[in-house]
């Protein structure tokens, strides 16, 4: 921890899904345009170790990191509006500090003491706010959930704390809380937001800025009513308002004075910020010429959070087209022979997503077998570049029984499969896997390196020859099929530096058809879109202006 380090901790108040996580990455955009070096740390007040195990109907996507830690969805945020790379020590959730409080107790490191959630489990949460902020000049923390909630208590304690161990001119509190706009009354509504600094305050904690979410700009009159009932300057009370894209928050709020206040009152001298690329990205999405329709074939498709990062690079691949992107979620599990061609027959684009387990599969093999046939630009991310090679080994290798060993143990086609030995780059071994040991503990995870072929379409939406990209699964392409594959029409155009793992697949005569074993949408950027979505939409977009 230098020195001068100065902590921002934002908070939320009355109900949950305000945005914290945007409200939290569009001040690192903010401090980082004014030249200061953040970070962001989120911490969760769940009981489970990570969010890789939880389910991502209730939880939104699991986002994957390059020292392939498995996150919550809002790290993922923090990467696409800052340059800050996100690894294991940005997201602490309950579970895991518990975890690491009660295997010292174990070990005996607290020498008989009784252990407590307070000194020991705040003590922990502390340490680990202080493992972010080395050599930067302002470490954000998100608290997870929302004020008045039992479980965030410990998190809220050690903010509490916090402020006193390392000065009181270092710590802002940042509180959001909504202002409701009520018809029937005719204007907004501050009292929402007074229970919830109350409630605050009631445990220590004094909110430095509070951002008010709500659907319209908040009167000077408004901000001065919420400035004396909730003790702040009038100053900040920051109209957080609801916007078309999630990219114009940062210059809401820059309007609105907050990276002004925030400077002052953490007391650093900074430049002026820079703001042109945020100007410019915005203006560039309010006036998108063109329209395309992609359809996502997956099984998460109630709850968009499920799929956030491939949501993203999907318009990011617009702004970089001038295309707007119009999202069409397909439940696969409602897609079958007959019905396929009318749910696929207007989109201009078919992505299958990652995913786990058996339910829908056939549906999304489907997909993947109309866009092949009907010549239209589809793109499967991990699952769906699976099913991409289990459906051309059916279809056209006639290995009619072809499938993933995840969902036909026994098929005698196994073109997917639990792969037992291979050269791992980040070891430089061989890495061996034992198909009966736990879980998680098999899964590829994090960052690897990939070749191109040169001539491929890979090849050419990159433009270069190695790239490396993040993963997160277990079974592989079964190299026993490579030959007759190929012979057939198949094209391996990204492996593993060895050879030993495929990492992308096309197929030969078809305008853009790509599978990618790794999971290139936690890559993406709104300024620099990755180049596989910016090559998929550009495909997409020609093919409905033909
Ligand atoms: N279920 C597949 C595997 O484990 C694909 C995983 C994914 O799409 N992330 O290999």
């Amino acid at each position: 921890m230098g020195n001068d380090t100065k902590y921002i901790f934002v908070t939320g108040g009355v109900l949950s899904s305000l945005g914290k996580g945007l409200a939290s990455a569009s001040i690192g955009a903010l401090l980082e345009s004014r030249g200061l070096s953040v970070t962001i740390q989120k911490l969760d007040p769940y009981i489970n170790v990570d969010p890789g195990t939880m389910n991502p109907f209730q939880h939104g996507e699991v986002f994957v990191t390059d020292d392939g830690s498995e996150t919550d969805l809002d790290l993922g945020h923090y990467e696409r509006f800052t340059s800050i790379k996100m690894g294991q020590d940005n997201n602490f959730t309950t579970g895991k500090i518990y975890y690491s409080v009660i295997s010292k107790e174990r070990r005996g490191d607290y020498l008989g003491g009784t252990v407590q959630v307070i000194p020991h489990i705040t003590d922990e949460i502390k340490n680990d706010i202080k493992l972010v902020s080395d050599s930067v000049d302002v470490v954000i923390v998100e608290i997870g959930g929302t004020i008045g909630d039992i479980e965030s208590l410990p998190f809220l304690e050690a903010i509490r704390q916090f402020k006193t161990d390392v000065g009181k001119e270092n710590v802002i509190y940042i509180h959001l809380t909504l202002v409701p706009y009520i018809a029937t009354a005719g204007e907004v509504k501050t009292k929402p937001t007074q229970h919830s600094v109350k409630e605050l305050r009631s445990i220590g904690i004094q909110p430095d800025i509070l951002l008010c979410r709500t659907d319209r700009f908040l009167s000077k009159e408004i901000k001065a009513k919420i400035a004396l009932f909730c003790n702040v300057g009038v100053d900040a009370v920051i109209t957080a308002l609801d916007v078309e894209s999630i990219y114009e928050v940062p210059l809401i709020f820059h309007n609105e004075g907050l990276d002004d206040k925030i400077i002052e009152l953490l007391n650093i001298w900074t430049r002026a910020p820079r703001l042109e690329a945020w100007k410019d990205l915005v203006k560039r999405i309010k006036s998108l010429k063109h329209s395309v329709k992609i359809a996502i074939v997956g099984k998460y498709t109630n709850l968009t959070e499920s799929y956030k990062s491939l949501n993203e690079a999907l318009y990011h691949g617009g702004f970089s087209n001038d295309c707007k992107v119009n999202l069409f979620f397909v439940d696969s599990e409602n897609i079958n022979a007959d019905n396929c061609k009318e749910v696929l027959s207007d989109v201009d684009g078919i992505l299958v997503p990652g995913g786990f387990g058996t339910r829908g599969i056939e549906g999304k093999i489907l997909a993947a077998q109309y866009a092949r046939v009907n010549k239209i630009p589809y793109f499967g991310i991990c699952l769906g570049m699976q099913l991409a090679v289990i459906e051309f080994a059916r279809n056209v290798a006639g290995m009619t029984s072809a499938h993933s060993s995840e969902f036909d143990e026994k098929t005698t086609f196994p073109v997917i499969y639990l792969m037992l030995s291979w050269y791992d780059e980040k070891t430089k071994a061989i890495q061996k896997r034992d198909i009966s040991s736990e879980k998680g503990g098999t899964m590829r995870l994090g960052t690897y390196p990939c070749i191109l072929e040169e001539g491929t379409l890979a090849h050419k939406a990159y433009g270069t020859y190695e790239i490396s990209e993040r993963h997160r699964h277990r079974y592989e392409f079964n190299n026993e099929f490579k030959e007759i594959l190929e012979e057939k029409g198949l094209i391996i155009s990204g492996t593993s530096p060895s050879k030993d793992l495929v990492e992308i697949v096309e197929i030969k005569e078809h305008p853009w058809f790509l599978g990618c074993q790794f999971h290139p949408e936690f890559k993406s950027r709104p300024m620099q879109t990755h180049p596989l979505f910016q090559s998929f939409i550009g495909a997409a977009l020609k093919k409905k202006l033909e």
